[in-house]
């Protein structure tokens, strides 16, 4: 596969972890674990490069939210809802994976493009 691609795919995660303060030490060895095994996979399944930087984002959302909690909450919507995160669309994490309000449907940001918190 194309080693551009993960390398983006890396630098797109890191920087929504670094948009709301994520950034930490723990949390860039779960997106390098993310990165490699997701490597191998698309090394099997050349066909599935579109998926894979979406696909490293939701393996690092799932493996934050068991140990540092809910990454990335949703900014967009009207601060007394209640704290609720987004989700990569589509589903299958490509291609051009977008983060999406799980309340709202909402686009809130491309993949990489995630705004800091606000509240
Ligand atoms: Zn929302």
């Amino acid at each position: 596969m194309d080693h551009r691609l993960l390398l983006d795919a890396r630098a797109r995660v890191l920087a929504d972890l670094a948009a709301r303060g994520c950034a930490t030490a723990d949390a860039v060895s779960v997106l390098e674990e993310a990165c490699s095994s997701r490597q191998w996979w698309a090394e099997q399944w050349p066909a599935g490069e579109v998926y894979v930087a979406g696909l490293v984002a939701q393996d690092v959302q799932d493996a934050l939210l068991e140990t540092v909690g809910r990454w990335p909450a949703c900014t967009e919507c009207d601060a007394d809802e209640p704290v609720h995160s987004l989700y990569i669309h589509p589903d299958l994490g490509g291609p051009d994976p977008v983060w999406v309000c799980e309340e709202s449907g909402e686009i809130a940001a491309a993949l990489g493009y995630l705004a800091g918190q606000r509240r």
